[in-house]
């Protein structure tokens, strides 16, 4: 039923036709009733409140005496060409009152049809919704500056929701997931801080007094790329932000979203400066260790042959001494137990120049750095030896708990005998790669070479100590013990090393260590 023509109301059964009257007279929205034409035929109160024109000055005039005449006359078309032909329109006009001033008019017109479908009058109703534009282009033109500043801003800016989905990033964000090839780097940067954040959790570490409302403050995260690139550092802070949930369901609840404002500065530039310092004192203290390390070698064989003559002139001297019975005089006894006391003193002596381990504290340890230092010092070797090497990183790495020069040591051990293995005169194939990914609950790290391949009846027996393929003297320094200390060292984190059967030809070397030690 379409509303009711102004004469139809005594149609109506009982009081009904009074409850509309008043029902019109008392709406708070600007009701008018209008002929075919747009001429006014009736105007209810707040139509007066909300346009200035008493009901005496409307009617008998038509609507367009409320048109400020800025209104594109194809607004205008398009509302006639609807409402003429029955159907209701409504949008938004500029909107004159008779005091000359503007206000925004949102206008619902229906057309009301006589019996045979003929308009015969339109129902017009509109609200000023001059405030309401005022405040949506407020938050419109906030939106666009916040997302401006945003985007200007020399950080990298996501916000997360509560299940890590990226909802708002920035121009620098974009150009990380550029740079990475990554659709989401974002998640990752708060995995990599979390894991951080729960082993220092572990550790009982104090709470950081600066750090009062922010999730984490200043953490730094460090990304590696494939290839030749070198890996980016990121500064690290989040906050928490909650915002009221705009769905219907919660409009009594009041129930709110959280989300997480990750903000990630690129201090890569004040990192590698730092890090080309790092590296000067890791190749010294590998130099360092390797010379203690060739020096205590050296002096435990010496010991060990030692050991062998003067234990048996010590053994000499204690027979003669039996047999001939206790005779202190005798001068070939005394000159050899003299002999014995003089070489076990020099052996004390030669043992006590064996210079010592140094015990490393374990700490959080990120195994791409692990392994682009290893890689990094091996560079002069490798290049010598023509070896091409491939780095194939996973971008972001949670830290293990470990020694990190023992873990160096054991990588060093790795890529040494790849690169002894494929030194080999006339190998040709000279490739090196080197992976690392996250698997499970472990950081899985494969050392790949070209070279001959290690035969499958020896892949166990290589990891016994003193073990080697190669005959001979021992290219590159070794005394056959690498393979054994790296499955040492890898066992001492939890973790393992195994030789990939499956992967002809070359050798591939898997190294699995747990990100946290049960
Ligand atoms: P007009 O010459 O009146 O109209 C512009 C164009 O509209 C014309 O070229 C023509 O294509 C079309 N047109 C006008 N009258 C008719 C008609 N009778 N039949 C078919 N096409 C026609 N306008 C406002 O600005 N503010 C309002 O709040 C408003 N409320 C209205 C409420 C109702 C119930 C109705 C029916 C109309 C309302 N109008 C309102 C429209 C108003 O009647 C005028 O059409 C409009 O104001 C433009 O006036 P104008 O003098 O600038 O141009």
């Amino acid at each position: 039923m379409g509303m009711p023509e102004l004469s139809a109301g005594d149609k109506l059964p009982g009081v009904l036709p009074m409850v509309f009257q008043q029902a019109v007279a008392q709406a708070d929205i600007a009701i008018s009733i209008t002929d075919a034409r747009g001429v006014i035929l009736f105007v209810n109160p707040a139509f007066s409140r909300v346009t200035g024109y008493e009901a005496a000055e409307a009617i008998g005039r038509n609507e367009s005496i409320l048109s400020n005449k800025t209104t594109p006359s194809e607004v205008y078309k398009t509302l006639w060409q609807r409402i003429s032909r029955g159907m209701a329109w409504n949008g938004t006009l500029v909107n004159r009152r008779k005091d000359g001033t503007r206000y925004l008019a949102e206008l619902v017109i229906t057309p009301v049809l006589d019996a045979g479908g003929a308009v015969v009058n339109y129902l017009g109703m509109h609200r000023d919704i001059t405030e309401v534009h005022r405040l949506a282009c407020e938050v419109r033109n906030q939106k666009a500056l916040i997302e401006s500043v945003v985007d200007a801003a020399p950080i990298v800016i996501a916000l997360l929701d509560a299940a890590d989905r990226v909802v708002l990033d920035n121009h620098e964000y974009k150009k990380l997931q550029a740079d990475l090839g990554m659709a989401e780097p974002a998640p990752l940067l708060m995995a990599a801080v979390r894991s951080a954040l729960a082993q220092e959790v572990q550790a009982a570490a104090q709470p950081d007094p600066r750090r009062a409302g922010y999730l984490f403050l200043d953490r730094e995260v460090r990304i590696d790329r494939p290839g030749a690139k070198g890996p980016l550092w990121f500064s690290c802070s989040a906050t928490a932000v909650s915002e009221a949930d705009t769905g219907a369901d919660n409009f009594f609840a009041g129930a709110r979203r959280d989300y997480v404002l990750l903000l990630a500065k690129d201090i890569t530039g004040l990192r590698m400066q730092q890090e080309k310092a790092r590296m000067a004192a890791l190749r010294a203290m590998l130099a360092e260790e390797d010379r203690a390390s060739a020096l205590r070698e050296s002096l435990s064989a010496a010991v060990f042959q030692l050991e062998g003559p003067l234990n048996m002139v010590a053994s000499a001297v204690h027979m003669l001494t039996r047999r001939q019975g206790a005779s202190p005089g005798d001068p070939m006894a005394a000159a050899l137990a003299d002999a014995v006391r003089t070489g076990e003193a020099a052996l004390a002596n030669l043992r006590a120049m064996i210079p010592h381990r140094v015990a490393e504290a374990a700490g959080p340890v990120n195994l791409n750095e692990v392994l682009r230092d290893v890689l990094d010092v091996s560079t002069q070797r490798l290049l010598g030896a023509g070896i091409s090497v491939t780095w194939q990183p996973q971008a972001i790495l949670p830290a293990l708990q470990g020694h990190p020069n023992k873990l160096r040591a054991m990588f060093k051990a790795l890529v040494d005998n790849a690169i002894d293995a494929m030194s080999g005169r006339g190998w040709r194939e000279r490739e090196l790669s080197v992976a690392t990914r996250v698997a499970g609950e472990s950081i899985e790290a494969l050392v790949e070479d070209s070279g001959p391949g290690v035969p499958a009846g020896d892949q166990l027996k290589v990891f016994e100590p003193f073990y080697t393929t190669r005959r001979g003297s021992g290219a590159g320094g070794h005394l056959g013990t690498g393979l054994s200390g790296a499955q040492q060292i890898a066992a001492d984190h939890g973790g393992s090393i195994s030789i990939d059967a499956a992967h002809v030809p070359g050798c591939r070397v898997r190294v699995e260590l747990p990100v946290q030690r049960r």
